[in-house]
């Protein structure tokens, strides 16, 4: 799944299903066990909501009402449409809506991309997530690998920020662990209360938004009391000016102020972290889902460079690995594609304002935008429009596919093949099918080779089977130099890639053209570091949606969500006349979800927070956390910001109707 662990996985088969999935050996990482996400995987995989021949639609638009139909019938209808389509409107009329999906090689960005090019369809800017970080990492460290998690055992400070290891990064949380028992110094920033008192010792509930005055606040005290290794600073770092000029705008008080936290965790922040080494800085995506979000990022990932931490086993920092492996060549040659490039995080804005031309022809996959997109009334009310053809090609039956006129079954993890790149941990994994689909599930290679052929393109790829296809790309993929073994790959073994480990600045070293950090990176615009001010006066309390311990994004959400609930502090609860459990609306200008208040301590006081991905089903009025935010965009990239939603929370009268 998207995940950064990239577990490797034995699965028990008996007569021909899946039994049972644990964790596989050859994994270091995986270290005997894996999450009850996956772990339970046999629930999705034998759904009633699992989508199993492909469907056409015979009721109105959302009402899920579909007829089966065979898959040449599908084929040449979506074919028939698609020819039709750009010859009266042109090709950018098509869009591809995507996402990662389970992040294998072979699944996204391969033969879907060749197909979509050679229809000249539009392009798709992939903003949802990680667009802020993945820009910043590189304009700064060129995606320098990261501290292997094991390395934070022998950390003297930790610091997690925007991240929660506990749902989404579960193989950090033992060396976390240990290195707490080694009597390290554990910092979390993060609005909302993931750990324990015991498991950390200090938590900077930090309001959504507000990372950057945070970090230009202890970047000023390190810097106004002659902390910062000027050393490091000459030898390896560039363009420091516009970083501490910022940071100089930001006493301890006023970032404490805009921040939302104390004064003294600041302080103490500052000198934990300063003092320590082996200190490790854990950057996840939490701070970049707001207008802020890559100014934060940038000034956040900076800190390590300023005090000089790198050099040592355990000291540097960790965001995504996903860098650390390239492809020496192209798997799959996409000619030039330079057609217009639509937002996807604006899908409902681009699905229902003027656009020429307008999108007439919309092929989701690896994604499931009605549960995961901003403005999710918009997205609906662009889905339902009946000049819309939509196909969804998908392993179960999402929120988005009820909008679909065609509706196309794929296969899972378990059925394909795939090539797995860690973003975390530094393995290369080969996924091969250990069931037969039941039903005629297929894998985005056969369908995209299928559409390619019914096309009647000649391109060598489309005529590829699934295993030469993942031998291509296996091939393809290269990490610190080193080649795959193919062969061992297609056996089911992990490879360990960076076996000489990763130590920051002694074996890995920054890939900007120059081999500098750039502490003002471009992508930061022409006003870097300056913070902005999300208010609303009508609207008071922050909405975050993060990852959590049941969904991967929006998958398993068909099943492992099934009731909705917006955590609040006690405090904004009494303020409203909430009680735990209590039937509430949630609101803005934007929509309302209508669920169940939880007020268990999870939040910080002017912080509500739902679950990233829910589905539909889960709230009251079908509604989820998505028909809440805006569909802004961040100038890093272009990115989503969730975070900025602001919002209203009051009682709903008991018997009102949704
Ligand atoms: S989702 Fe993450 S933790 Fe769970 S099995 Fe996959 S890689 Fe491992």
């Amino acid at each position: 799944m998207d995940c950064p662990d990239t577990c490797s996985l034995d699965v028990s088969v008996v007569n021909g299903r899946v039994q049972s999935i644990g964790a596989g050996s050859g994994n270091p990482d995986t270290d005997g066990f894996i999450c009850t996400k996956v772990r339970r995987f046999t629930r999705r995989q034998y759904h009633d909501d699992r989508l199993l021949y492909p469907e056409r639609r015979i009721g109105p638009k959302g009402s899920g009402r579909y007829e089966r139909i065979s898959w040449d019938d599908a084929i040449g209808e979506i074919t028939t449409r698609f020819r039709a389509t750009a010859e009266e409107w042109g090709p950018e009329a098509i869009l591809p809506y995507h996402y990662g999906g389970s992040n294998g090689k072979l699944s996204d960005e391969r033969l879907d991309h060749l197909y979509f090019a050679k229809l000249g369809a539009s392009r798709l800017g992939k903003t949802i997530c990680a667009v802020p970080t993945t820009l910043v990492a590189q304009g700064m460290y060129g995606r320098m690998p990261g501290v292997p998690f094991a390395e934070y055992a022998n950390a003297q400070c930790i610091v997690i920020w925007g991240a929660n290891p506990k749902a989404s990064n579960i193989h950090l949380v033992p060396y976390l662990k240990a290195a707490k028992r080694n009597g390290a110094f554990v910092i979390v920033v993060d609005p909302a209360r993931n750990f324990s008192e015991q498991e950390v010792d200090l938590h900077l509930e930090v309001l959504p938004g507000a990372d950057l005055p945070l970090a230009l606040g202890l970047i000023k005290i390190w810097r106004d009391r002659g902390m910062l290794d000027s050393v490091f600073l000459k030898e390896h770092c560039v363009d420091a000016d516009a970083l501490l000029n910022a940071a100089n705008a930001w006493p301890v008080d006023r970032a404490a102020e805009a921040a939302g936290v104390a004064r003294s965790d600041i302080e103490t922040f500052a000198e934990q972290y300063a003092k320590a080494s082996p200190a490790v800085l854990r950057c996840g995506w939490g701070l970049e889902r707001n207008v802020n979000g890559g100014q934060a990022v940038a000034a956040v990932i900076a800190m390590p460079a300023l005090l000089g931490k790198f050099g040592v086993p355990g000291g540097g920092y960790t965001m995504s690995n996903g860098g650390a492996y390239r492809f020496t060549h192209p798997p799959v040659p996409i000619p030039e594609w330079r057609t217009r490039e639509i937002n996807m995080t604006q899908l409902g804005a681009v699905l229902t304002e003027p656009l020429d031309p307008p999108v007439k022809g919309l092929f989701v996959y690896n994604a499931n935008p009605v549960a995961t997109t901003p403005d999710q009334n918009r997205v609906i009310r662009g889905l339902e429009r009946d000049d819309l053809f939509t196909v969804v090609f998908d392993q179960v039956r999402t929120d988005t596919a009820r909008y679909a006129d065609i509706v196309l079954p794929a296969t899972t993890f378990l059925e394909h093949w795939d090539v797995r790149v860690a973003y975390g941990a530094y393995v290369v994994g080969g996924t091969q099918p250990v069931v037969t689909p039941e039903g005629e599930p297929q894998s985005n290679h056969d369908v995209f080779a299928a559409l390619g052929r019914a096309m009647g393109w000649e391109d060598e790829p489309f005529h590829w089977d699934q295993e030469t296809a993942f031998r291509k790309v296996a091939e393809a993929v290269s990490a610190n130099g080193d080649a795959m073994d193919v062969d061992r790959l297609a056996d089911g073994a992990v490879q360990r890639t960076y076996t000489g480990g990763v130590v920051q600045f002694e074996t890995v070293f920054p890939r900007t053209p120059d081999k500098k950090v750039h502490l003002t990176p471009d992508v930061l615009g022409a006003e870097p570091y300056q913070y902005r001010e999300v208010g609303n006066s009508a609207f008071p309390l922050a909405l975050i949606s993060p990852a959590n311990d049941k969904m991967v994004s929006s998958s398993f959400g068909e099943y492992n969500y099934p009731e909705l609930f917006v955590d609040m502090h006690e405090d904004d609860a009494a303020a409203r006349g909430i009680a735990d459990r209590d039937t509430v609306r949630v609101f803005n200008d934007l929509g309302e979800v209508v669920c169940r208040a939880r007020v268990r301590g999870k939040v910080r006081r002017g912080v509500v927070l739902m679950p990233k991905g829910a589905w539909r089903k889960s709230s009251m009025n079908g509604m989820t956390s998505t028909a809440l935010c805006p569909a802004t965009v961040n100038e890093v990239g272009g990115a989503a910001r969730f975070n900025d939603a602001r919002v209203e929370v009051e009682p709903r009268p008991s018997g009102e109707g949704t």
